[in-house]
């Protein structure tokens, strides 16, 4: 690929940016107050908009751009039942008369009415697309892969999104948000920006976009992923490759593999499973900010934000970014559960 300014990528324009920065004070006070908890800031990245947005809006937002100039008249992705991934990808497909179709493989341990048909699945149904279920990830990425080959002998051009749309856009797409929140945090007079940043991960595209970004825009901040999916080590082979090849677009070198924080010990029961940390994450979010994190993902990242700060390793010197990433409607396939698990 050639080396391109980031401003020359084009854009879907699906989402609504800039999304907001936010401080929040009462959140601080609900960990402990100034004497023992950093300052928190937070990128609303779950206000993106389209379809309930999230962070998947940010990284499609360059993916479809590119597919929509390629001329893609179909889109296919993957994910878990309750992918918010998915959703996105189909609201996406809708404001750019795309196409498309989606393959949900059942990933998680779950599968009562509510986990099979509320949330995110409701809303893949609402939004119009066509939905493939199968039973594990081999099984669901043999769909995919008939499905697309039919869909292509049809003469159909059809795009696939990667799992988690991390590939060289999606995780540009993070670079993008690292440069927002960089220049919103300069409007607002945060001299040195931010110490930490924490985010969820799980594909790797946020996290990675996110530290290229810090590199790019200059900032010292170190940058924590928090991971709902996968062991540190495989997640962080995953990100030098993301970073590697996004930073070769951009024609700057990648973040050293040394600076990459990879948290796995905050999976708990596995991927999609709530635990006691994520539900009084959940509640500590809702009831100090009405912050409403999601119990797959963000959840994890706030239980192990909260963890860090009761551990003393985020000093109450330090000022914090936690990276809203989104998924609210999976609240919903939860049930109750999110109020005491
Ligand atoms: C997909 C997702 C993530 C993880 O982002 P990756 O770029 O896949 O690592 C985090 N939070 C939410 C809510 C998500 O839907």
């Amino acid at each position: 690929m050639p080396v391109r300014a980031i401003d020359a990528v084009p854009r879907a324009g699906i989402g609504h940016w800039p999304t907001p920065l936010q401080r929040c004070d009462r959140l601080r006070e609900a960990l402990g107050g100034p004497g023992s908890c950093p300052e928190i800031w937070v990128k609303r990245e779950d206000c993106s908009g389209l379809g309930f947005g999230g962070n998947k809006v940010r990284k499609l937002d360059l993916i479809l751009g590119e597919a929509v100039r390629a001329g893609i008249d179909v889109v296919m992705t993957f994910g878990a039942v309750q992918s918010n991934h998915c959703r996105q990808t189909a609201a996406a497909c809708n404001v750019l008369g795309l196409q498309c179709e989606l393959v949900l493989a059942r990933l998680v341990p779950l599968d009562d009415d509510l986990y099979e048909h509320n949330g995110n699945v409701l809303l893949d149904r609402l939004l119009g697309a066509t939905l493939h279920v199968a039973d594990d990830a081999v099984a669901g990425l043999q769909i995919f892969e008939q499905r697309r080959l039919a869909l292509e002998a049809e003469g159909r051009r059809v795009l696939a999104v990667p799992f988690g749309g991390s590939d060289t856009l999606g995780t540009l797409g993070y670079v993008v948000a690292t440069e927002e929140w960089a220049d919103q945090s300069a409007a607002v007079g945060l001299a040195g920006g931010f110490d930490r940043v924490i985010t969820a991960t799980s594909t790797g595209g946020t996290y990675a976009g996110s530290l290229l970004g810090v590199k790019k825009v200059g900032s010292g901040a170190r940058v924590t992923g928090i991971s709902a999916y996968g062991d540190a080590a495989s997640s962080a082979t995953t990100i030098v490759e993301l970073m590697s090849a996004a930073a070769a677009d951009l024609g700057i070198a990648p973040p050293e593999p040394r600076l990459i924080d990879i948290r796995d010990e905050f999976i708990g029961g596995g991927y999609g499973i709530l635990d006691g940390g994520v539900v009084e994450a959940l509640r500590i979010f809702a009831r100090s900010e009405s912050l409403l994190l999601d119990p797959v993902y963000s959840g994890k990242a706030g239980a192990g934000m909260i963890s860090m700060i009761r551990s003393g390793e985020l000093a109450p010197t330090e000022r914090v970014l936690f990276v809203h990433t989104g998924g609210g409607p999976g609240l919903f396939a939860y049930g109750d559960a999110v109020l005491d698990a």
